[in-house]
């Protein structure tokens, strides 16, 4: 942890003849070859450097070389946005005729990807439910080629056992892809357990204070090299600007990760007992159904709980109309503590019983525990819980 801690702060881009202790922001759509014989060997891969923002720039590779180093990564590339690493990861390995075995608690974007963007190509899927692990061989097929999980799922919570899920994707020889973005490098470590790439949006607690669009994708070598070459081509690179900001933020990461699962917990505890409330979820509360495997695979709980207000869909409305300071919008992963209520907008397109397979419930809300002190965090909650 340690040693995270200081390589997310100490890893930098190579210092400049100004001698500049933070790094400076480049940002420069190319970069300059000192003769043609330079700018020969650099394009044939004889000699290494800068071409081009859209293939590589100093303080996107500053913020790769971190989190490789985080998620124990060989090699990544960054992204416009978490949605562009997961589409390029995909589409640069699969092609017409393959099939994806996806956990059904899927982020909304992702469950788009698969149901109408991919389908047009000839690619299939299949959903499997994080709590029947019994039901997943029998839906790998001859053309499986990639199983797609996130855990723990946003904004159900479920959690999917990464040690058993690793085993899984030897035996049959597929491509194992983790979306990270809930529990950050910080908590836990798909590549420990034989993922072969790694996903984020770096827009939720990598830049951590609700500014930037960010996507990463890190993982072997041989993985990455296709993705590069596909994204390289088709354009989705992160800014040197988003990338500044980002790595920036990663210095802090760690703290920031901490005391939001510490606010979260505490959050958690108290609102167990409240009479407004059918059910509280977080994966460090005793009571969480997948508790066990939490304390396994995660240092701390995360940043995200949740809880079903009595009274379904119109309580949860009336709860989040009488929050005074808490915010009302769909991210996450901020330092501002935010409410959604996914019946009603981030989950509002899929049909009753999707929603229902994923645990999203009427009256069901998403809290994503921001920096404040968490006496003001609870205060808000329980005077708005009280009112409905
Ligand atoms: C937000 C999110 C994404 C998409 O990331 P963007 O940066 O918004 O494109 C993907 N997966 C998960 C789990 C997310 O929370």
């Amino acid at each position: 942890m340690s040693d995270k801690e200081t390589k997310a702060i100490r890893l930098q881009a190579k210092r400049s003849h100004n001698r500049e202790h933070s790094v400076p922001l480049y940002l420069t759509s190319s970069f300059l070859f000192e003769d043609a014989e330079q700018a020969r060997a650099v394009f044939a891969d004889e000699e290494e450097g800068n071409i081009y923002s859209r293939y590589s720039n100093p303080n996107v590779d500053e913020l790769l070389e971190k989190v490789c180093y985080l998620e124990k990564a060989e090699d990544g590339f960054a992204f416009a946005s978490g949605m562009a690493a997961v589409f390029s990861s995909m589409a640069a390995l699969l092609q017409a005729g393959d099939h994806v075995l996806s956990a059904r608690a899927v982020f909304g974007s992702t469950h788009q990807l698969l149901t109408k963007v991919f389908s047009k190509w000839g690619i299939t899927y299949s959903y499997a439910d994080a709590n029947a692990p019994e039901t997943w061989e029998s839906l790998i097929t001859p053309a499986t080629k990639m199983i797609v999980v996130e855990t723990p799922s946003n904004p159900g919570l479920e959690l999917i056992d990464l040690e058993w899920l690793g085993e899984l994707k030897k035996k049959h020889g597929l491509i194992l892809l983790v979306d990270n973005c809930f529990a950050t490098p910080i908590l836990q470590t798909p590549t420990d357990y034989g993922a072969d790439l790694v996903v984020h949006s770096a827009t939720k607690y990598m830049d951590g204070q609700g500014r930037v669009l960010g996507g990463l994708v890190v993982g072997y070598k041989e993985l990455i090299s296709e993705i590069r070459f596909f994204a390289r081509h088709t354009g989705p690179a992160m800014s040197p600007f988003n990338a500044w900001t980002i790595s920036k933020s990663l210095e802090t990461l760690s703290l920031r990760v901490e005391r939001h699962c510490e606010n979260a917990l505490k959050l958690a505890q108290v609102l167990e007992g409240n009479e407004a409330l059918e059910m509280v979820r977080y994966p460090f509360l005793p009571s969480f159904p997948q508790y066990e495997l939490a304390k396994k695979q995660m240092k701390q709980g995360g940043g995200i709980v949740t809880f079903a207000v009595k009274g379904g869909y119109d309580a949860a409305r009336k709860f989040i109309d009488n929050l005074k300071m808490i915010s009302i919008t769909s991210n996450l992963g901020d330092t501002r503590t935010i409410v959604t209520h996914p019946a009603s907008t981030t989950h509002s397109k899929l049909s009753e019983e999707e929603r229902q397979a994923t645990g999203i419930t009427p009256g069901l809300i998403r809290v994503s525990v921001g920096l404040e002190s968490i006496d003001d965090i609870i205060e808000d909650i329980t005077q708005a819980l009280a009112k409905v």
